[in-house]
């Protein structure tokens, strides 16, 4: 399976079961891996990998979210999947 796939299934598994929340995160921070494990597929982000990092929502466990730039972009893509996109457009 390619790995893109894989991980817009596992996002949409850990939405699904909330291990990941349902945000439009706005708040990130970028910068390079210090072999934190992503919070969507579960690999450590190296040092030569670029992590993102995304603060919890209020109500989360408050240790905040790591991810890969790919995992993130499917995590994101997973969030906007459901419910009507924002006005306008085409
Ligand atoms: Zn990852």
């Amino acid at each position: 399976m390619p790995r893109g796939l894989y991980l817009q299934r596992t996002a949409r598994e850990s939405l699904a079961n909330g291990r990941l929340p349902r945000v439009h995160s706005q708040c990130i921070w970028g910068g390079y891996g210090r072999g934190d494990l992503c919070s969507l597929c579960g690999e450590p982000i190296h040092a030569t990998e670029v992590e993102f990092e995304v603060p919890e929502p209020e109500d989360g466990p408050g240790t905040g979210l790591k991810f890969h730039i790919t995992c993130y972009a499917a995590w994101q893509l997973e969030c906007g999947d459901e419910g009507p996109g924002p006005a306008g457009g085409t």
